[in-house]
């Protein structure tokens, strides 16, 4: 598809194409295409931006990585569809390891998401050989393995359905999830709930991991933050209702 760089949404048209191309090529399941469509209509409402609450939460998340032990960035279709270079720079900042875990597992998809991060640079990329189960979840979907996601401490799983957050958050795990939707399950369930698009939490949150290492993690509380941003959408929806005018 071509569209002018000078179109209005131009960044979310692309985005769009990249998860159309995954799709096609097996990499993105058809629910994937949906849930983008309920975090585009979020992001709508937080006008397209890193949001300052935003930003706190993806600095608590860079300092909860490099003060952990064994750090997973657990990586679905989509993100890796949308930002494989970006997830592989945070990997390697941190470090920390990559592990593809998947909601709707096939080992097709499985194969090509590895191989698509192995294309922009990603080493050791676990997932392929599961050898433990989240405890919880139905067989398939609490496939992982004990060297990442089962044994980490601190999880990022941006883009994570909330029974997954919740069981993560059940074996003692702190969760770091990305989700556009403040009252989703699993940002409810999360230790630090990262309210931003993906392709713009993780360059940041690499952003402020290089300017952080040796420092302690800040007091962070998960509630006060997240209700800041369902006032902040408030706010913005009130405003956009005074627009209207009176009557
Ligand atoms: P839950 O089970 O946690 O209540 P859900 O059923 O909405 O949530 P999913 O269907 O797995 O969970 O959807 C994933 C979430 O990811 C959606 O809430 C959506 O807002 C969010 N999302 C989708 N695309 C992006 C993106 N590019 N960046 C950030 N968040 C996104």
């Amino acid at each position: 598809m071509t569209v002018p760089k000078s179109h209005p949404r131009y960044e979310s048209l692309m985005k769009r194409d990249k998860l159309i191309e995954a799709y096609k090529s097996g990499m993105v399941a058809e629910a994937g295409m949906i849930a983008h469509g309920r975090g585009e209509a979020f992001d709508y409402l937080l006008g397209e931006c890193t949001i300052p609450e935003a930003e706190e939460a993806e600095m608590v998340a860079a300092s909860l990585l490099l003060n952990a032990n064994n750090p997973v960035i657990s990586v679905n279709g989509n993100v890796a569809a949308l930002c494989p270079e970006a997830l592989v720079e945070l990997a390697r900042i941190i470090p920390a390891k990559l592990e593809v875990n998947l909601f709707y597992r096939t080992d097709e998809r499985m194969k090509k998401l590895v191989k698509h991060l192995e294309d922009h640079g990603a080493e050791n990329v676990l997932g392929l050989e599961p050898d433990a189960h989240i405890p919880g979840l139905e067989h398939a979907r609490g496939l992982c393995t004990n060297e990442g996601i089962f044994s980490a401490d601190v999880v990022l799983v941006p883009l994570e359905d909330g029974d997954r957050a919740l069981a993560l958050g059940k074996m003692g795990k702190t969760t770091i999830i990305v989700d556009l939707n403040p009252l989703s399950r699993s940002a409810r369930a999360a230790s630090v709930t990262i309210v931003d698009e993906v392709t713009r939490a993780i360059p940041n949150i690499t952003e402020f991991a290089s300017q952080m290492k040796g420092q302690p993690v800040p007091d962070f509380d998960n509630s006060k933050n997240l209700r800041k941003v369902i006032d902040r959408i408030s706010h913005a929806l009130f405003e956009l209702r005074c627009a209207f005018g009176q009557g």
